[in-house]
């Protein structure tokens, strides 16, 4: 879903703007994924998405808004668990889409060396020395330095 929204990015920008499907249409195709990747996306959204991108295609002037609506076809008819899941679940399942990442600590696995608590931007991560820390998901604002730091693997994202 997100790769098809980098793709519509590129689109956008560069439509030259003389015909409506293109410069019109893709820039509401691109809403529509921007709505599905930050977790507010319906089941009918992605009715709309695809039938928006079935008449840019058929109807946009020239070779680049007739193309410009392929990456979301063609993710849809081969990855349409992902956007499902994304709409249903309010889930990334590729943890491509930032407001739909949250990151958990494996108590199992976490030393409780408290190097995370110490690096988290906005203290997100509470606990004592040698004891399994926990990240309070309201505040977690998802910048993912965490994960990269913990020496453990204790610190996974879902
Ligand atoms: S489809 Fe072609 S002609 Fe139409 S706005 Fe896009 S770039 Fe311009
Ligand atoms: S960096 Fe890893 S091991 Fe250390 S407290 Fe955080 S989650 Fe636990
Ligand atoms: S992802 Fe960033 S904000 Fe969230 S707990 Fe980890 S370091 Fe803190």
């Amino acid at each position: 879903v997100a790769m098809a929204k980098f793709y519509l990015d590129f689109t956008v920008e560069e439509s030259c703007g003389k015909c409506a499907p293109c410069r019109i249409g893709n820039k509401r195709l691109h809403e529509m994924l921007q709505k599905i990747t930050s977790g507010n996306g319906t089941i009918e959204d992605l009715d709309r998405l695809r039938n928006l991108a079935g008449v840019i295609k058929d109807t946009a002037l020239c070779g680049l808004g007739q193309t410009s609506p392929n990456p979301v076809l063609s993710t849809m008819d081969n990855f349409y668990d992902e956007y499902l899941a994304h709409v249903k679940e309010k889930r990334c399942p590729s943890h491509q889409c930032r407001e739909l990442t949250q990151y958990f600590i494996n108590p199992e696995k976490c030393k409780g060396c408290t190097l995370c608590a110490r690096m988290c931007p906005v203290n997100a991560i509470t606990g004592d020395k040698k004891v399994p820390h926990v990240i309070d998901p309201q505040t977690c604002i998802r910048c993912g330095s965490c994960i990269e730091r913990c020496k453990f693997g204790a610190i996974y994202v879902h």
